[in-house]
């Protein structure tokens, strides 16, 4: 159990690569803070909801937060939530993104706008949220969700490419100014990975990435949450500032 008594909260938790980490955080020993984003007809706390089952089945506990990472005080809300249940935060996972895709010619500011608000500035508002209480406990372990699109770009995506560029800027930053403090910040930078982000993509241009990818197959969201498990652990202690990508050498 490398993850016992360790209590990690995930952003965007509720699916996909999200719910894949907490998981895989679970079956290591940690608790785990299930954090979502409701819509007006509460599709989305039943989705929260069915995946703190699965974990309080599997692992030592689980709640679910709602809060939309892109604002600073909800942001700052979902952790004191946190910190009030369990007593403490050992890792945070910014997992939650977005995508609106369309080429620079067709993408609106709105869409410019929604995608750096989630991908870019929910993981400054979650990170400042955490730093405080990290520091003072002299141990962290931050995971940064980026993508190979911000290392590589990517046609029709320069709103999310930048995106996630920009997580790895700040993954660097903020992983020199808090080393000291025994806390570690690191990005992955997963490749095409089998969600419902990758069931957005047309089905043609789906075929031709396909052909790009060395290993022949889509990544599985299990082996995103297996690097996220290893980034968190003490294994990893020595492990900062870094993008690591799980890309079936997509990008090399
Ligand atoms: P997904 O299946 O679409 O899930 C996205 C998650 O983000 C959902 O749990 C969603 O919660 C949450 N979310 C969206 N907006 C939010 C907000 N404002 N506040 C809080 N949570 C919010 O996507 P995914 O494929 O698992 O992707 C997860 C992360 O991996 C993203 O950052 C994505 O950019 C990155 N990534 C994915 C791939 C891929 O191929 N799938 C590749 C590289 C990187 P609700 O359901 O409650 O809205």
């Amino acid at each position: 159990m490398r993850l016992e008594n360790r209590v990690a909260l995930i952003t965007g938790a509720s699916r996909g690569i999200g719910r894949a980490i907490a998981r895989e955080m679970a079956m290591e020993g940690a608790s785990v803070a299930v954090n979502y984003f409701d819509d007006s007809q509460g599709v989305n706390r039943s989705d929260a909801d069915r995946v703190v089952g699965e974990l309080e089945k599997i692992g030592p506990g689980a709640i679910k937060v709602g809060a939309d990472v892109s604002d600073f005080g909800m942001a700052a809300g979902m952790v004191e939530e946190v910190l009030s249940r369990f007593g403490r935060i050992d890792i945070l996972v910014n997992n939650a993104g977005i995508n609106r895709d369309a080429t620079l010619k067709n993408l609106d500011r709105q869409a410019w706008d929604d995608v750096l608000a989630v991908n870019l500035t929910g993981v400054f508002n979650c990170t400042k949220a955490v730093i405080g209480f990290m520091s003072e406990a002299r141990r962290g372990r931050i995971i940064n969700t980026s993508s190979v699109m911000g290392q590589a770009g990517g046609f029709g995506i320069s709103n999310y490419a930048a995106s996630k560029a920009g997580i790895i800027g700040f993954t660097k930053s903020v992983a020199r100014e808090v080393a000291s403090k025994g806390i570690t910040v690191n990005a992955i930078a997963p490749g095409f990975i089998e969600t419902g982000m990758l069931s957005s993509i047309p089905e043609k241009v789906r075929e031709s990435l396909l052909k790009q990818i060395p290993a022949g197959r889509w990544g599985r969201a299990e082996e995103i949450g297996r690097l996220a498990v290893f980034l968190a652990s003490e294994d990893a202690a020595y492990i900062t500032g870094q993008v690591v990508g799980i890309n079936g050498g997509y990008y090399m």
